[in-house]
């Protein structure tokens, strides 16, 4: 199989697996227990705790695990709904995640203040700048790169402006956390990530929130976390979490360059068969492309891979099932027509040249199916 949409979700890196299976044998016992597996068990979850706060450059006091970035989204929401920004309107890029989106939209009502980005997919810093110097925004939520396109996003330079305006900026980083350098990320006030998108297990994520912020509570219950977090602690995955980040973040910093070419390279192939490359004018992540096909809808070409052995997305899998183009296309200014045929590819750590060149020649052979298939050149369905 050659499994290209990592941005869905990514395969268990051996040392995460590994690191999984032994805190699972090692570290069974409930770390809040008053005995001594217990006490160990407590002990690992904060060395845990303590080596994502490196990773991140981030104060393992600000740490909190949760159970993914839907959880740790939804909690600062409610958190700003019900205290600090109770009131006030919030201010969303037009790119965000729909865990961003719905959770604001089902908080914050007509109080959703959005934020453009460019046709390139990446937002437009003088229209936040603009809202901004209003005074009125409660929380400012603009993402690190983009899942459907793989855009980056001036993240850093959001973070200082909206610190410049005293604003809390919520930047949800799943995307870009093991694939990109971590140096800037504590810029942003609160910080959301995710470990199954970086080859780390599926249910397990975090959330850097400052300490100091009062009455902040992801969930009510038990004392776990700071009595931040209620819930028995998933000490198994946090140090399969941990593990896939380490791994990731040192090969990275080595292989981005080379990863960069592959995908490149296939852009170039997509490019010979009348394919666009969404947000070519803009940086985007070494892993992402997204595709207008010349013709046929997704679903066909998702088929006619499929067929071939080649998983490939339509887009957000959260958003899969929706009708209509995504809304991150419509910000884009795709229309209804193209976005019915976009594809999204997303490639990951082990993913190869080969595997690059092998999916370029498997678009190639769908696009003569697809072609063979119908009485115009052109079709649309
Ligand atoms: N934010 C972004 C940018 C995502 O791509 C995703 C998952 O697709 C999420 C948030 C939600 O992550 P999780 O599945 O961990 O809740």
């Amino acid at each position: 199989m050659l499994y290209f949409d990592h941005n869905a979700t990514a395969p268990l890196l051996p040392e995460a697996e590994a690191a999984f299976l032994a805190a699972s044998r090692e570290h069974f016992a409930n770390p809040s227990s008053p005995h001594r597996a217990g006490a160990r068990a407590r002990v690992e979850l904060e060395s845990l705790r303590e080596r994502l706060a490196d990773g991140l450059r981030a104060d393992p006091a600000d740490l909190i695990f949760t159970s993914g970035a839907t959880e740790g989204i939804n909690a600062v929401w409610q958190h700003w709904a019900r205290t600090t920004g109770a009131g006030k309107p919030v201010v969303l890029s037009t790119i965000e995640h729909p865990s961003v989106v719905e959770a604001a939209a089902s908080l914050f009502a007509n109080k959703v203040l959005s934020a453009e980005v460019t046709s390139q997919g990446q937002l437009n810093l003088p229209v936040l700048e603009t809202l901004l110097e209003r005074k009125e925004a409660g929380l400012v939520a603009v993402m690190a790169a983009n899942n459907e396109t793989g855009v980056l996003q001036p993240w850093a330079q959001v973070a200082d402006l909206c610190r410049g305006h005293g604003i809390p900026h919520l930047c949800d980083a799943v995307q870009w956390i093991g694939r990109m350098p971590l140096d800037d990320q504590a810029k942003a006030s609160i910080i959301i990530g995710s470990a199954h998108k970086f080859g780390g297990p599926k249910g397990v994520g975090f959330l850097r929130i400052p300490a100091s912020l009062e009455g902040f509570h992801a969930q009510y219950g038990g004392e776990q976390e700071g009595g931040r977090r209620a819930g028995t602690e998933n000490l198994p995955a946090v140090a399969g979490m941990v593990a896939a980040l380490e791994t990731t973040v040192s090969r990275n910093a080595s292989e981005r360059g080379m990863r960069h070419t592959w995908r490149d390279q296939f852009i170039a192939r997509m490019q010979r068969l009348g394919a666009r490359a969404l947000g070519a004018g803009s940086d985007c992540l070494w892993n992402t492309v997204s595709l207008i096909m010349p013709h046929a809808a997704n679903i066909r070409w998702i088929n006619q891979l499929g067929r071939r052995g080649v998983m490939v997305s339509s887009g957000s899998a959260c958003a899969t099932g929706r009708e209509g183009p995504s809304s991150v296309l419509s910000a884009m200014g795709v229309d209804a027509v193209e976005a019915r045929r976009a594809l999204r590819v997303s490639s990951g750590w082990n993913t190869s040249e080969d595997d690059w060149a092998a999916l370029a020649d498997a678009f190639e052979d769908a696009d003569n199916s697809l072609r063979k298939g119908t009485v115009s050149t052109v079709i649309d369905i």
